[in-house]
């Protein structure tokens, strides 16, 4: 049985199109850069919640746990006691300071690499 939704799917269900949209968009809007799997698995979710299932998400990924605190999909930690808040991300660049709301490789005033930074509900975690 797959380790991630309990209770066990009775049969391996693929989310719709428009689900897996709005979990990318949303995790891209909360600065989470999910994998496809980590994507359908939330949409999964959302959906089976949406439809009034009683859904719990197993799963260690901070990244997975923070976008699904946002959709209110309820989670837990298999190994870790996971994060306490949700947190929103931004970017920061390490020479010039400049920061970022969305996912940049790269800065565009003096192409550093930028570092990623936690940011819980308005309170800075760095
Ligand atoms: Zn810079």
């Amino acid at each position: 049985m797959p380790p991630w939704l309990y209770p066990p799917l009775k049969s391996l269900l693929e989310p719709t199109k428009e689900s897996i949209e709005f979990v990318r968009r949303k995790s891209i809007e909360m600065g989470e850069n999910l994998g496809d799997t980590d994507i359908k698995l939330i949409s999964l979710a959302w959906e089976l919640k949406s439809s009034g299932e009683k859904v719990i998400l197993l799963t260690d990924d901070y990244g997975i746990q923070n976008v699904a605190s946002m959709l209110d999909i309820p989670w837990k930690g298999v190994f870790q006691p996971g994060i306490r808040e949700e947190v929103k991300w931004k970017w920061r660049c390490p020479a010039c300071g400049k920061t970022y709301n969305e996912l940049v490789r790269r800065c565009e005033y003096c192409g550093t690499q930028v570092r990623r930074t936690g940011i819980g509900r308005g309170r800075k975690t760095t």
